[in-house]
C-alpha cells in the first residue's frame, strides 16, 4: 500500500516511520527541500497547491492524508478531481480551520466551550464585551498556532487595540477560563467508524508552545476522563473524522472545557510511540488505508518532553535512563520544536526522576 502526505514535518517523519514496518511506502509533499520526513520518505518538493507537485505525491497512492489543518482549498479540490481520496474528509479540515465553526461544532454537541463573540469590526467590540465580558483572549479565527495570532484582553479597555492589533476583523473574543490544568484527547477512528481512544493526558505549555505531557493525565477523577474521551468521540462522529484527531481541553472545577480541535496527529500524542500498545501515528496510518486499529492502552504511565529552541544535547539526554529521544534535523531557531523526549515507567514515581532530570534539559534548551 501507498500513502500520499501532504506536508513533511516531523509528523509525516513520524507517520511514515510508522508506516514502514507495516509496509505501507510513504510519499510527501512539503515546499521545504530540507524537510523532516524527506530523509525516510519520497519528497515532492513543491508549493501545496501545485498541480503538478499534487498529481506527483498522490501517483500510485491508496490514499492522501495530511500533516497540518491549513491545507488550500485548491489542493483537496485537485486530488478529488483525479479520483484520488483524501482522508480525513474536506470537511474535518473546513471546520477545523475556523475557530468560529468549531465552537459552532461543539456547543451544536452539548460540548461545553468558553463563551466567545465574533468581531469583524471594531465596531463589535461593544457587544463582545457585553456578551463575554473581561478579561479574555481575542484570537484570530484562521491560521493560529502554538499560542500566535491571540492576544490577551485583561480589561475592556485593552479591547479596541487588541482587535486593531490582530487585523480587525475574522476575530474571535472568548470568555478566560478558570481551569486548573490543560488536556487534550487523542482519537483514532477507522473508515467503518471503529474507534480507538487514547487516555486524557495533562499538558503544560510554555510561551504558549507545548513543553509536557504526561500520560495518563495524573490524578484525573473518572468522571472527567470520561467526559474528556466523550468529547473526542463525539466530535470525531460528527465530523465523520477518519484517522486521528486531538480535542484541546481545560480541566475546571465545573468539568471538562472543549478548546479547539486538530484533525490530524498531535504532539500531545507523540507519548504514545512508546507509552501506548499502539502509537497515534500508527493507527492515524491505520485508519486511513481501512486497515484495523490498533490499542490505545497506555503502558504503565509515560511523560514527553519537548526541546525547544536550541540544539538537544544528545549525550545527556540520551544518560537519562530509559529516555527515548527523536531529534527532527531541523534548524534551530527560537520557539521551534527541534526534538521530543518519551519516558516510560511502571509507576508515576519510578517515572520521577528520569522526568524532572529531562525537563532541566528541556528548560536549558528553552533558555539557551
Ligand atoms: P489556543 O491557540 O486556542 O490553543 O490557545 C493557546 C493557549 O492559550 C491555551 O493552551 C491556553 O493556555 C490559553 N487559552 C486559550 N484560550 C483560552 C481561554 N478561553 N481561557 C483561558 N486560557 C485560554
Amino acid at each position: 500500500m501507498r500513502l500520499g502526505i501532504l506536508g513533511g514535518g516531523q509528523l509525516a517523519w513520524m507517520l511514515a516511520q510508522s508506516a514502514e514496518p507495516l509496509g505501507v511506502s510513504v510519499a510527501v509533499l512539503d515546499p521545504s527541500p530540507d524537510c523532516a520526513a524527506g530523509r525516510i520518505a519520497d519528497h515532492v518538493v513543491a508549493a501545496y497547491d501545485d498541480p503538478a507537485g499534487l498529481d506527483e505525491v498522490s501517483k500510485g497512492a491508496d490514499v492522501v492524508t495530511y500533516e497540518f489543518e491549513n491545507v488550500p482549498a485548491a489542493a483537496v479540490t485537485r486530488l478529488a478531481e483525479h479520483g484520488m481520496p483524501v482522508l480525513p474528509f474536506p470537511a474535518s479540515l473546513t471546520i477545523t480551520q475556523d475557530r468560529a465553526r468549531e465552537k459552532e461544532l461543539m456547543s451544536g454537541l452539548g460540548i461545553k466551550v468558553a463563551p466567545y463573540a465574533l468581531i469583524d469590526s471594531a465596531d463589535d467590540a461593544a457587544a463582545a464585551l457585553e456578551a463575554v465580558g473581561a478579561p479574555g483572549i481575542l484570537k484570530t479565527r484562521r491560521l493560529g498556532y502554538d499560542g500566535k495570532g491571540q492576544v490577551r484582553v485583561k480589561s475592556a479597555d485593552d479591547l479596541p487595540a487588541a482587535i486593531a492589533e490582530l487585523g480587525g476583523t475574522d476575530l474571535i473574543y472568548e470568555g478566560l477560563i478558570a481551569f486548573t490544568r490543560e488536556l487534550s484527547v487523542v482519537v483514532a477512528r477507522g473508515t467503518d467508524g471503529s474507534l480507538a481512544v487514547y487516555p486524557p493526558v495533562e499538558n503544560e505549555h510554555r510561551d504558549g508552545i507545548l513543553a509536557c505531557t504526561l500520560a495518563p493525565a495524573p490524578d484525573l477523577s473518572a468522571e472527567h476522563a470520561e467526559a474528556a474521551q466523550a468529547i473526542g468521540v463525539a466530535v470525531a462522529e460528527a465530523l465523520d473524522h477518519i484517522g486521528v484527531l486531538c480535542v484541546e481541553l481545560f480541566d475546571t472545577a465545573e468539568g471538562i472545557v472543549a478548546n479547539e480541535i486538530a484533525p490530524r496527529v498531535h504532539n500531545s500524542g507523540h507519548w504514545s510511540i512508546e507509552g501506548a500498545v499502539t502509537s497515534q501515528f500508527e493507527n492515524h496510518v491505520r485508519g486511513v488505508l481501512g486497515l484495523p486499529l490498533g490499542d490505545p492502552s497506555v503502558r504503565g504511565v509515560a511523560a514527553m518532553v519537548n526541546i525547544v529552541g536550541t540544539e538537544p544535547d544528545l549525550a545527556a539526554l540520551l544518560a537519562i535512563p530509559g529516555a527515548s529521544v527523536h531529534t527532527y534535523g531541523k534548524a534551530p531557531r527560537t520557539g521551534r520544536k527541534l526534538a521530543h523526549v518519551t519516558l516510560v515507567a511502571d509507576s508515576a514515581e519510578a517515572l520521577a526522576v528520569p522526568l524532572a532530570q529531562a525537563r532541566v534539559l528541556c528548560d536549558a534548551a528553552w533558555d539557551a
